[in-house]
Parts: structure tokens; C-alpha cells; sequence
């Protein structure tokens, strides 16, 4: 029989399975993204005590099967780690989910991912700590595709690398990832979704700070949530469900 590991872990995703059994989907700090099956999690209090629900911050106790992709989960326990209150309130709940959706999206099986463990642990405690609004949101967004390997520019011309700081106006071209001039944009037969300054700073800025300081600060308006939702839909292989109730909770700055 293959060893138990243990691994911090989030839970994504569940759906129960038969009558006791629940198939879970997680992002852990040592073993990537793992789909796991818990036996009898509906009827053993003693080895999971309801901690494979939506946000359980865990640690995970389980054993790889040599043939088929998902692991036996034999535990789960608190172990100290920091949870996630996001379910009394309809904006927290909804963003979380968002959050949890999106870095499901970004990462895959068999791949490393602590990086986006801790990120998402950062976003998650802020979000419970702060407010659900659209810059945390954008700020979790800009960090999460970072670290993904698409890091989005707004500082600078992606062509001629001149400061845009202090520009009216400025074009976000999705295939560059990133903001060109209004000098540049006439030689780039892409056009791009046209920013404010306002928004080109905002997110400019929102990319710099901690999650936790991101609720705090201004967010771009619906130019930039504009050409960050595009840029998502042209990285990302798979319609998010959870974008269309977020968009209904949590309006646009
Ligand atoms: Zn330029």
C-alpha cells in the first residue's frame, strides 16, 4: 500500500458520491491539485468532522492509488490552521468562491502549486478580514495570473517601455497581456480596450500591494474590469460559473 502523505490543503470543490462517500477537489501546499475521494465522509465525524466543505483549510492525510487519478483521502484535521469564515455574508461567499473557482482554473493535476496555495490563503484570510469589493477582487486576479506565468503590465507601454504614469489614457491589448501608449497603439493593429487613468493606476497599483491592503484601495471601473475579464476568458479554456452571481453581488467600482 502506497505511504500516507500529508499536505496543508483548501477544499475547491465537492459533490457527494453514493450514499456516504464525497469526491473533493484540492489545492495543497505540497502535492499540487489533487481530486480525492473521502469514504464514508458523510457518516465518520471522527476522521473529518466536516472539514471537506467549500474553503476547509485542512490538513490532509491521504494515500496515492496506483491506477486512477483520484487519492484516497483517509483524514482531515484542523491542525492550527487559519479557517475561512466567508459564509455569512452574501459578498464574501460569493468572491470566495470566485477565488476558488479561478485557482482551480489555474492550476493543474501533478503540477506544483504551493505558490498558489499561499496566494490563495492570502486572499482568503483577506477576504474574511476586509471587505468584498471589487478591488480585492482585481488585486487577487492580477496576483493569481502572476503566478500562473501571466503577469499583466499596466505601468508601462508593453512596445516602447515609456511610464504611463499620469496618461489620460492608455489601451490594454489582451494577446500582449499588458497596456500600450496612445503613440504606440497607431502601429498595433489589435486596437485594445481603451483605459482611463484612474483605472490604468488603479490596477497599475493593485498589482504592487498585499491582498490584504487591496480592499482598501481604489478599483479600476468597468474599462478595467472590462480587459481583465477578457483577458481571463482568452487564458482560461472554460466559462467560470461562478462570474455571473459575483457580477449580481459585487458591482463594478
Ligand atoms: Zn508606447
Amino acid at each position: 500500500m502506497p505511504a500516507e502523505e500529508a499536505t496543508p490543503a483548501i477544499v475547491l470543490r465537492t459533490r457527494d458520491y453514493l450514499e456516504s462517500d464525497r469526491i473533493v477537489t484540492l489545492l495543497t501546499e505540497q502535492a499540487g491539485k489533487l481530486g480525492g475521494i473521502a469514504k464514508g465522509a458523510k457518516a465518520s465525524r471522527r476522521r473529518f468532522e466536516h472539514r471537506l466543505e467549500l474553503f476547509s483549510h485542512v490538513m490532509l492525510y491521504f494515500r496515492r492509488r496506483p491506477h486512477g487519478q483520484l487519492v484516497f483521502i483517509t483524514r482531515a484535521e484542523a491542525a492550527g490552521l487559519k479557517p475561512f469564515c466567508l459564509e455569512d455574508d452574501l459578498g464574501r461567499f460569493a468572491l470566495g468562491t470566485y477565488m476558488l473557482e479561478l485557482a482551480e482554473a489555474l492550476t493543474s493535476e501533478d503540477a506544483e502549486a504551493a505558490g498558489a496555495y499561499h496566494l490563495l490563503v492570502e486572499a482568503l484570510g483577506a477576504l474574511g478580514a476586509g471587505q468584498a469589493n471589487a478591488a480585492l477582487r482585481q488585486a487577487y486576479e492580477l496576483r493569481m495570473f502572476r503566478w500562473a506565468g501571466f503577469g499583466m503590465q499596466f505601468d508601462r507601454c508593453r512596445i516602447c517601455a515609456q511610464s504611463q504614469a499620469g496618461a489620460a489614457a492608455v489601451y490594454f491589448i489582451i494577446g500582449r497581456g499588458g497596456i500600450v501608449c496612445a503613440r504606440c497603439r497607431e502601429r498595433t493593429p489589435e486596437g485594445g480596450i481603451r483605459l482611463g487613468a484612474a483605472s490604468g493606476a488603479a490596477l497599475a497599483q493593485l498589482g504592487r500591494l498585499p491582498l490584504e491592503a487591496a480592499s482598501a484601495a481604489p478599483a479600476a471601473g468597468p474599462d478595467g474590469a472590462l480587459a481583465i475579464a477578457r483577458f481571463v476568458a482568452s487564458v482560461v479554456d472554460r466559462k467560470l460559473r461562478s462570474v455571473e452571481f459575483l457580477d449580481s453581488v459585487i458591482a463594478p467600482a
